[in-house]
């Protein structure tokens, strides 16, 4: 197990480098330097929900202008609606089942 030896030490590496270059910044545990001046250098941005593609951190919905990517987005989002709508109603109809029930019985 040399290889994870050597991927422990480089990440340790990596953090110690982190804290030392960019103490204030939260979150610069990663790795990646913070200057625009190096060649890996990595701007903050987010990805698009859809596609993944980088877009700009302050973009909200976080999707980019892409047609077929704010159809999917917005696919989703009803999606997502009505599995709400079900997580509540499904046990509201199994307790009107079960109270019901009792009624019936008793
Ligand atoms: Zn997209």
């Amino acid at each position: 197990m040399v290889n994870k030896q050597k991927l422990a030490d480089r990440i340790r590496d990596n953090a110690q480098h982190a804290d030392n270059t960019d103490k204030k910044r939260k979150g610069s545990k990663t790795g990646l330097p913070k200057s625009s001046s190096s060649n890996s250098y990595v701007a903050p941005h987010r990805h698009c929900l859809v596609c993944q593609i980088p877009i700009a951190l302050k973009r909200d919905p976080s999707i980019c202008g892409e047609g077929s990517c704010i159809e999917e987005y917005e696919n989703r989002q009803r999606q997502r609606k009505r599995w709400n709508i079900l997580l509540y109603v499904a046990p509201a109809i199994m307790v009107g089942a079960l109270v019901l029930q009792l009624m019936g019985s008793a």
